[in-house]
């Protein structure tokens, strides 16, 4: 069989310990044989980017946008100990907190559905994708103690000197204050991300606050999805099929309860953190679950969710065996390479996604999986895999779908 040819390069960012094993794997067994894969590297593993004074974190930023679709590893977030570990020069910052800072987008993250593997909700039949807004709200805020009798206000002083105020509470005792800001440009790209990514995949898309209670800050959230879906999307989603649905976040919640699935799940930033959680786990697995960076000018960045698998990395390096679940980094791949193959017009690519993907998942619901899965299951006759066989066994399945 010919190798299927690529035309842009794929920005491919490699990573560390555990995925970064998984990744080589990955390339040389389900990628390589089938494609003449075209990536341009950049090595995000820690020494590399200790090396480079974490300039090739930014560069690999900058090259996604140059070319649109992006690959990547997880990655160590040095801490103190990693500082010691990898005898750093400095604590360097999250990889992907640089990334998203340069692309400025909305993460969306979304469950692998297996059968075999239930959700803990029966009622829910395919993925729930939740689309969580990564700026501002609790995240950055200011706090304050208060340690009695006072009173307590909110002022904003504006550029030509003009002063609003507004008291918060007057306070007869001790208690706490808190001040927290969005900004509107911020909420457009995340409502625009929200949007394109819901006509991209053809799913109706639901926002929800709390703008009865929080009439300025919540209603603002609101005021700005309205009028960018009026103005830019009401026609694109009314030929697409698909609908925008605004609630309120407890009765959003309820209704997620209820449904079906099959539709994202814009939350504010702190209603996605709490929100993702409980939607990974009562689908499975971290190891089970898409990542994708979206920009709102259209650049993506696609991930595992989940992190290096450090503990699995340690027992690897002592030559022990390992049952690495390698799903969310293969679906990385998949989701870059069918991307890549939309925007350059190579069906053969974006087929070859489909299959893989279908092949990973057909491989667990014959009853091959890693130990994570097979804890899980409901199947019966369960053959527990190393990581390098699970890889070894979707190839199996994938060659008799070629
Ligand atoms: P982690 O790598 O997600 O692993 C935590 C635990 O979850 C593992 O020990 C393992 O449980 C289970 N697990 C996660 N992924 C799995 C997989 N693919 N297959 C099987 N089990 C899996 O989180 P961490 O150990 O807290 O973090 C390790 C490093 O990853 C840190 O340096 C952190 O900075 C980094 N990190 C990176 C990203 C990213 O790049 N996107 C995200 C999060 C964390 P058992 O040990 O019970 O088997
Ligand atoms: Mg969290």
């Amino acid at each position: 069989m010919e190798k299927i040819k690529m035309v842009t390069p794929l920005v491919e960012m490699d990573g560390d310990e555990m995925t970064r094993i998984l990744w080589k794997i990955i390339k040389d067994e389900l990628l390589i044989p089938y494609i003449d894969l075209k990536t341009e590297y950049y090595d995000l593993g820690l020494e590399k980017r200790n090396e480079t004074d974490d300039q090739i974190t930014i560069d690999s930023a900058n090259a996604t946008i140059k070319y649109g679709v992006a690959v990547k590893c997880a990655t160590i977030t040095p801490n103190a100990a990693r500082v010691e570990e990898y005898n750093l020069k400095e604590m360097w910052k999250s990889p992907n907190g640089t990334i998203r800072a340069i692309l400025d987008g909305t993460v969306f993250r979304a469950p692998i559905v297996v059968k075999g593997i239930e959700p803990c909700v029966s009622k829910w039949k395919k993925p729930i994708t939740i689309a969580r807004h990564a700026y501002g709200d609790v995240y950055k805020n200011t706090e304050m103690k208060i340690p009695g009798p006072g009173k307590a206000e909110l002022v904003f002083t504006a550029e030509d000197g003009t002063v609003t105020r507004e008291t918060i509470h007057d306070f007869k005792s001790a208690g706490i204050i808190q001040g927290i800001h969005n900004i509107d440009k911020s909420i457009e790209s995340f409502a625009r991300s929200c949007f394109n990514y819901a006509l991209d995949t053809k799913q109706d898309l639901w926002f929800a606050t709390k703008d009865t209670i929080s009439k300025k800050y919540d209603h603002n959230f609101k005021d700005i999805f309205q009028e960018i879906f009026d103005n830019e999307y009401k026609e694109k989603f009314d030929a697409a099929g698909i609908t925008y649905f605004y609630t309120l976040i407890d009765d959003a919640v309820a209704r997620v309860m209820k449904s079906e699935g099959g539709f994202i799940w814009a939350c504010k930033n702190y209603d996605g953190d709490v929100f993702s959680d409980m939607i990974s786990s009562a689908f499975g697995s971290l190891a089970m679950m898409t990542s994708v960076l979206v920009s709102p000018s259209g650049v993506y960045e696609y991930e595992a969710a989940h992190g290096t698998v450090q503990r699995h990395y340690y027992k690897h390096l002592k030559g022990e065996e390992t049952s690495t679940n390698s799903v969310a980094t293969i679906f990385a791949w998949t989701g870059a390479l069918r991307k890549r193959g939309e925007l350059d017009n190579i069906p053969e690519l974006m087929d070859f996604a489909d299959k893989l993907e279908k092949a990973t998942i057909d491989t667990i619901e014959s009853g091959r999986m890693t130990k994570d899965l097979a804890l899980i299951t409901s199947l019966q006759n369960v053959t527990v895999l190393n990581s390098e066989n699970f890889i070894k066994e979707i190839r199996k399945t994938l060659e008799t779908m070629i």
